[in-house]
C-alpha cells in the first residue's frame, strides 16, 4: 500500500514529472540571463530534450534522479513497496535515455545532461551551471 493517497500520490507525482519542474526553470533562466536562446521540449528530437541551443549544436537533458536512475545516487534509492515494479521501470528508463542520446550524437548533437542533484541547493548549482555554460561553449568552437 502506497503511504499516500490516490490525490496526495498523484499531486506528488506531477510536481515530479511536470514540464516545469523547478530544476529546468532554474537552468533556463540562468542561460537566458547569460544571453544563450533556445528552444523547450522540442517534440522534433528524441527524447524531448528540455533544452536545445540550435547554435551551439548542443541538447540539455535535465534528469530526475529517481525516474532516470541516477547511479550512485542517494536520490534514485528505490522504495520498499513495489521494488520490482520501479526497478523494471527505471531500467526502461535508462535503456531509453541511452538509445535517444547516442542517436541524437550520432546526428552530431552535443548532449550534457545535469542530474537534479547537481541543482539542488544554490551552491551546487551555481557551480554545475558555470560549468554548462563553458561545456556549451566548448562545442560551439567546432561550430563557429
Ligand atoms: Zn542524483
Amino acid at each position: 500500500m502506497d503511504i499516500y493517497s490516490k490525490k496526495k500520490r498523484s499531486e506528488i507525482m506531477s510536481k515530479i514529472s511536470g514540464k516545469d519542474t523547478k530544476p529546468e526553470v532554474y537552468t533556463r533562466k540562468f542561460l537566458f540571463s547569460k544571453g544563450f536562446r533556445y528552444r523547450v521540449n522540442d517534440k522534433r528530437y528524441q527524447g524531448k530534450p528540455d533544452i536545445v541551443l540550435p547554435k551551439f549544436k548542443t541538447m540539455v537533458f535535465i534528469h530526475g534522479c529517481f525516474w532516470h536512475g541516477h547511479t550512485g545516487c542517494k536520490a534514485s534509492e528505490l522504495p520498499e513497496t513495489r521494488k520490482q515494479f520501479w526497478r523494471k521501470k527505471i531500467l526502461d528508463t535508462k535503456s531509453r535515455d541511452k538509445r535517444n542520446i547516442e542517436a541524437l550524437k550520432k546526428g552530431g548533437w552535443n548532449i550534457i545532461v545535469i542530474w537534479q542533484c547537481e541543482i539542488k541547493n544554490k551552491t551546487k548549482r551555481q557551480k554545475r551551471l558555470h560549468s554548462l555554460v563553458t561545456e556549451i561553449l566548448k562545442n560551439s568552437l567546432s561550430y563557429s
